[in-house]
């Protein structure tokens, strides 16, 4: 028996001895920065000639870690040596495998200030947002222990006069796990111990922005006594690499994170039955949003300005649950607006080593994309709040706001990932809703209204994954709010849930007669 799952507390920063602890960690890591991360396949640690660079978002020319890259001749050799831990991986039993991620998330939590200051630097979070990151981390395989010691006896199914029926759970083989940036420690983790726990192997293929973060991963695996191959790590450019990974005859299954782009080229390349494939793939696919909250009249528009203004700008917006659009009815449209435009005048921005509320975004590609999307909106509606970028040390965006837009704009249909909203307005509930669902995505969304025919219609009507009532549309916790969207948002695996693990299982009927 385990204690039931509960949830990683974060770490209470009004409390001084907790920043001062904190930024303890800050420097520790930051002593430890540019130093050259390895492959990790087999168990062996491979360094690389060819290497690329990951760099604090923050401040260009920090370097984070050099890091080794894989080429198709490495991701062979980890495919071997997957292939070949699976033979035995496969023989621990389920609660074996169950027990070995308690141990694993104890070394993290022992490790949950240091891992949490590598995302400050890597990622450029604030620091409630790199513990969140670690948290959660925690939280998703703390929860897989459970769910598959759950499941590790199968199901009853009926015996009949001479016929006794068995019902249980095997795992599928080797697979691939593709994260993507913006949790680096909780998705990557997640997505990786899910099919890892059910008696799966892994390659492991991190982003390419957040590679410290991943390997961080890979060192508690070492400490804990993961077997060799289990989880092999293999960072290296996906455009030589990426299809490799999903085309080989070697992978069964692919989780993948990350935008609908990539996420729709995977789910096509996996369909194709390659010479030699004795099953059909596996994808797991979570893709982007273009989240909504959606404010009625005769609400408090305090909660509604502040739910848009959290929601949109935590993490610079790049969240695939951010706001990024906020539907608001024609009768408390101005204030709630002008409310929203008063906080958000009062978020800091920097570089988040000095805790500020927002930090850069992620890189050069990121920072040039959502400039272009802020020029494509000061032409479609009317800029509100924000709208500066600062180039100079690292990629800062300021908080943005534009009003006055349709639903059919560019910058209220296509996602920008990063901290930029846009207010339309609706004249009554059933068009609010209706604007709500005109997108391609599914993922995320909340209403904030005290009319209880107008939540209920919402329930049934308004089409994403993860649904709120009267709060933010971000921040899903693991074990309270399973995860995953509809639409273009992907394949709904929902995350954390209890039926998460079916995705990386098989079920086995064996009947016998006697
Ligand atoms: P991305 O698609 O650029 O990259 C994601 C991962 O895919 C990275 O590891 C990248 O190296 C890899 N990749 C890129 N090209 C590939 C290829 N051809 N083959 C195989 N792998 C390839 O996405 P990103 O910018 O890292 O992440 C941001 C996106 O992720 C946003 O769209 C966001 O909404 C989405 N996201 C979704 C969820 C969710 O749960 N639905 C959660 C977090 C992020």
């Amino acid at each position: 028996m385990v204690v039931n799952y509960k949830n990683e507390p974060g770490i209470d920063f009004t409390n001084n001895d907790n920043v001062e602890s904190f930024k303890e960690a800050l420097k520790k890591v930051k002593d430890e920065l540019n130093q050259k991360l390895p492959l990790v396949i087999n168990g062996e640690k491979i360094f690389t000639k060819d290497t690329s660079q990951s760099i604090n978002p923050a401040n260009t020319s920090e370097v984070i870690a050099e890091v080794s890259k894989a080429t198709t001749k490495e991701v062979d050799k980890a495919f071997e040596a997957a292939d070949e831990a699976y033979k035995s991986w496969k023989r621990w039993t389920h609660r074996e495998r169950a027990e070995f991620l308690i141990k694993v998330a104890a070394i993290i939590r022992r490790r949950k200030e240091e891992i949490s200051a590598v995302m400050v630097y890597e990622a450029g979070k604030p620091w409630d947002e790199a513990v969140g990151d670690a948290t959660e981390g925690i939280d998703f395989i703390e929860y897989y222990a459970r769910s598959m010691m759950e499941l590790a006896d199968g199901k009853p199914v009926l015996d009949r006069e001479g016929e006794h029926n068995q019902y249980f759970y095997k795992p599928i083989g080797t697979g691939v796990t593709i994260p993507p940036w913006n949790f680096p420690f909780a998705i990557m983790a997640g997505t990786t111990l899910a099919p890892v726990v059910a008696g799966n192997t892994v390659l492991l293929k991190p982003a390419e922005d957040t590679p410290l973060t991943a390997y961080k991963l890979m060192e508690v695996l070492e400490e804990a006594g993961l077997p060799k191959g289990v989880v092999n790590f293999v960072p290296g450019d996906p455009k030589e690499i990426g299809d490799y990974l999903v085309d080989s005859v070697h992978t069964h299954f692919v989780t993948f994170t990350g935008s609908r782009a990539t996420g729709t080229r995977i789910f096509e390349r996996a369909a194709k039955v390659q010479e030699g494939q004795q099953f059909l793939k596996r994808v797991i696919a979570e893709m982007g949003g273009k989240d909504a909250i959606v404010v009625d009249k005769d609400i408090d528009t305090d909660l509604a300005a502040e739910s848009i203004v959290t929601s949109a700008f935590g993490f610079s917006g790049q969240k695939c649950s951010a706001c990024s659009r906020a539907i608001v009815h024609k009768d408390v449209y101005d204030e709630v607006l002008e409310k929203a435009v008063k906080l958000t005048k009062s978020l800091t921005l920097g570089n988040t080593e000095n805790n500020t509320y927002m930090g850069p975004v992620i890189n050069q590609k990121q920072f040039d994309k959502i400039k272009n999307y802020i020029e494509i909106g000061k032409k479609e509606g009317k800029l509100e709040q924000g709208g500066g970028t600062d180039g100079a040390t690292g990629y800062f965006v300021e908080p943005t706001i534009f009003s006055g837009l349709k639903s059919s704009d560019q910058i209220m249909q296509e996602e920008i990932f990063g901290p930029v909203v846009g207010f339309v307005k609706g004249k009554d509930f059933n068009e609010l809703l209706e604007i709500a669902n005109d997108t391609d995505y599914g993922l995320t969304g909340a209403v904030i209204t005290n009319n209880r025919e107008n939540w209920i219609e919402a329930v049934k009507a308004y089409d994403v994954g993860n649904l709120y009532l009267n709060r933010g549309c971000t921040a899903a916790v693991v074990g309270y709010h399973p995860f995953g969207g509809f639409k273009m948002s992907g394949t709904d695996a929902k995350t954390g849930s209890p039926d998460y693990l079916l995705n990386f299982l098989e079920q086995k009927v064996v009947s016998e007669m006697f």
